[in-house]
């Protein structure tokens, strides 16, 4: 499967060339992690923070999976309207999920300020809009204003905008962030490769696992064994051809990269925001006055791997999202293309993650987090999964279960 397409914006900005190793012999450690992608490096901070000798394999190379086309919109806002949300998990638990979200942002926060390159990786708070461009839509957004509100979320309604066609909205003022999730992901594994208990492998692929009662051998593809303890697979939509029964469906989305536009100066730009239409429409802007906008998002279909057909269908929604966006920034003259991509990510039912020992595996993990909240919760679940080592479960994993 062909994760992403097309010329990646943040794979060509990045500074980090950092290359490592294939393995080459049998090894031992307490956790193995599967997939060097940001839930990967995320997860592997977080094991290597608390001490354990810790193993990241990935088949390919650091980031180039899905991550390389993550467009670092870090937004507390779900994929699912919370009102709906609310229907299928009930208020308390909705409530939980958004608390380990804002806790999330920090976290990321705090994570950056221990990596090298942090221009590159340009973390920065923002609010985060929720809005349409439709008169009749102002029932859903008064909806989901007052769920918020009845969830003790402090939101801000809006009837205006100076630079987004929004008839009606839901501000939530420091609720997001950007960033540049690739260089990120490059400087994570970069940073905890250089301590003592951390190794790094790329060109790597976990090929078999073979769970036993007390550890995990994982086979690689050059027939090396790892010895875990625990096993945590990290490997994004992927995960899929090698666990066929995981509860996901797969789906591509659409980006463009604008040239730098020098009027956007003029205007309020400190938000992230996505709309309510189904595909909806998410965005954000770049410290060098870029906007990136981003949808079209679509169920991936057979046709997708016929590569003649999976361009053109391509072509087309790149077509179709550069009308929508110059239609949303109607003000703005003179919008130029520099970059055009498209990535795979999995969804489950609910959007949330999934945060679990692998049913008929024992010592085995995933920290599966996809759409648009997919950041956040990769947080989430590396801290979750932090305990499984001492044989304890963090309290609110049962939310993220493979069978919830
Ligand atoms: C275009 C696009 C934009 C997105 N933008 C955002 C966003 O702005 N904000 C957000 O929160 N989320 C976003 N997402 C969703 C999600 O957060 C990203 O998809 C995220 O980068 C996924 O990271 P990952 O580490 O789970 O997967 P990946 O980046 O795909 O990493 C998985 C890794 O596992 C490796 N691997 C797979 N199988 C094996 C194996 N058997 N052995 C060894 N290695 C293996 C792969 O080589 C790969 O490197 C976006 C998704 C897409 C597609």
């Amino acid at each position: 499967m062909r994760l992403v397409d097309g010329n990646l914006y943040f794979k060509k900005i990045s500074k980090n060339n950092e290359q490592y190793n294939y393995l080459n012999e049998n090894i031992n450690c307490d956790i193995l992690i599967i997939g060097a992608g940001v839930s990967g490096a995320i997860t592997a901070y977080y094991m290597a923070e608390e001490g354990y000798n810790v193993v990241v394999v990935d088949k390919n190379i650091v980031g180039y999976g899905s991550t390389s086309a993550n467009i670092g919109i870090i937004d507390v806002q779900l994929g699912m309207e919370l009102s709906k949300l609310t229907k299928i998990i009930g208020e308390k638990k909705t409530k939980k999920c958004i608390n380990l979200m804002i806790d999330s942002i920090d976290e990321l926060k705090k994570i950056v300020s221990k990596l090298g390159n942090k221009n590159s990786i340009n973390f920065k708070r923002t609010n985060s809009v929720y809005y349409t461009d439709k008169y009749m839509n102002k029932n859903a957004i008064v909806k989901e204003y007052n769920t918020k509100i009845n969830a003790g979320i402090g939101a801000k309604f809006l009837n205006e905008s100076n630079i987004i066609d929004l008839k009606y909205g839901i501000e939530l003022e420091d609720a997001s962030a950007t960033m540049n999730i690739y260089e990120f992901t490059k400087e994570i594994i970069s940073y905890i490769s250089k301590k003592e208990n951390v190794r790094v492998y790329e060109h790597t692929e976990a090929y078999e696992i073979k769970s036993k009662e007390d550890y995990v051998d994982v086979i690689t593809n050059n027939k090396f064994k790892i010895k875990a303890n625990k096993v945590i697979i990290t490997e994004g939509a992927e995960v899929i051809k090698y666990f066929p029964e995981i509860p996901i469906e797969l789906y591509k989305t659409y980006n463009i990269v604008t040239e730098p536009i020098d009027s956007l100066k003029n205007y309020y730009t400190n938000f992230t925001a996505r709309n309510t239409d189904v595909p909806f429409n998410y965005m954000r802007f770049t410290e060098d006055d870029r906007i990136i906008f981003g949808g079209q998002m679509t169920r991936i279909t057979a046709k997708e791997n016929n590569d003649v057909i999976a361009k053109q269908l391509s072509n087309s929604r790149y077509r179709k999202l550069f009308k929508t966006l110059q239609e949303t920034f109607f003000g703005l003259k003179d919008i130029n293309v520099k970059c055009c991509f498209s990535g795979v990510f999995a969804e489950t039912k609910d959007s949330l993650p999934i945060i679990d020992e692998i049913i008929g595996m024992p010592n085995v993990y995933c920290n599966l987090s996809y759409g648009i909240n997919g950041i956040l919760f990769s947080v989430v679940g590396a801290k979750m999964l932090k305990e499984i080592n001492k044989e304890y479960y963090a309290r609110d994993m049962h939310m993220f279960g493979l069978k919830r």
